[in-house]
């Protein structure tokens, strides 16, 4: 694996990979780093369906509208070398100041997609989403790029970005890979203690129990968000941010099982002050 972090230099790495294969398919896994297996799970993936696979560890400071969650969030480039260097080629580790250093940050068509659960709670942070990843883009030029479920929102809206963009790439979605006791495994995970980790599992247990009451025709759209609400709000280490129900390709919310053909429920809350955010497909 080669360790790349420069612009130009991941430029001509690239561009003598394509000279010596015209036809190298490259598999790209964009990451803010602390990784774990759902992350590897995407390198993985990557690794069978391309020639070449690229990832990229860059905490993205314009996602995080919270300076304190962006100072917490953690940072473990060496073990993270040693995790990924059986799956990837080239790892890029960008400095902020290069790929920062353009101050015409363009505003983004996210199709109205951005205006919904996350985008409420954190404004701001699709369009940085967006700007970091349409600009690894670029400079890569992946055949694939490589997002998971557990970031629902976030998948569509790159879904979206590709496509009114026409990008000539295909985004590949991955499934939400979970810890033993079900809770979605995500670099924020290691800032629980073993407590609240524990309790963490609750978080899941709901959802595919809501998911149930679907499949069991016992429940309205109306009637599972109270529920799912009352659950979470009666456990006191919970400090929940929103549950909602959504059409799954245009993110509004639904009132009616009948107005969608796929339709998902994303959950995000508090737990101290570690963020948690989580769903599960409906149908
Ligand atoms: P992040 O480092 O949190 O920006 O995540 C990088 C990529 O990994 C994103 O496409 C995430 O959706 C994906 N990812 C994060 N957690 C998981 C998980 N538990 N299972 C599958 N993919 C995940």
């Amino acid at each position: 694996m080669v360790t790349v972090k420069k612009n130009n230099i991941l430029k001509e790495l690239l561009s003598e990979k394509r000279k010596s294969n015209p036809e190298i398919t490259i598999g790209f896994v964009p990451t803010m780093g602390a990784l774990h297996k759902g992350h590897l799970s995407l390198m993985e993936r990557a690794a069978k369906e391309n020639d070449l696979t690229v990832c990229s560890i860059f905490i993205n400071p314009l996602q995080f509208n919270n300076k304190e969650d962006f100072n917490r969030y953690p940072r473990l480039i060496d073990r993270d070398l040693e995790l990924i260097n059986n799956y990837c080629n080239i790892v890029f580790i960008p400095e902020a100041e290069e790929i920062l250093s353009d101050k015409n940050i363009p505003v983004y068509d996210l199709g109205g997609l951005d205006k919904y659960m996350e985008g409420i709670y954190r404004p701001g942070h699709f369009q940085g989403v967006a700007h970091i990843v349409k600009l690894f883009f670029d400079l890569i030029n992946p055949s694939r790029a490589y997002f998971g479920q557990k970031d629902f929102q976030q998948l569509a809206i790159i879904k979206y970005l590709v496509k009114s963009l026409k990008l000539n790439l295909e985004i590949v979605e991955c499934p939400t890979l979970r810890e033993r006791n079900g809770l979605a495994m995500s670099s924020r995970n290691m800032l629980l203690n073993q407590s609240d980790f524990e309790k963490a599992a609750i978080i899941y247990k709901i959802l595919t129990l809501a998911k149930k009451t679907y499949q069991d025709s016992i429940i309205t759209v109306a009637d599972m968000k109270k529920w799912v609400n009352w659950e979470i709000k009666s456990k006191e280490f919970f400090k929940l941010e929103y549950f909602e129900i959504f059409d799954a390709q245009s993110l509004k919310p639904i009132d009616n099982w009948t107005e969608t053909e796929h339709c998902v429920a994303c959950i995000a809350l508090y737990m101290g002050k570690v963020r948690l955010i989580d769903n599960v497909i409906i149908f």
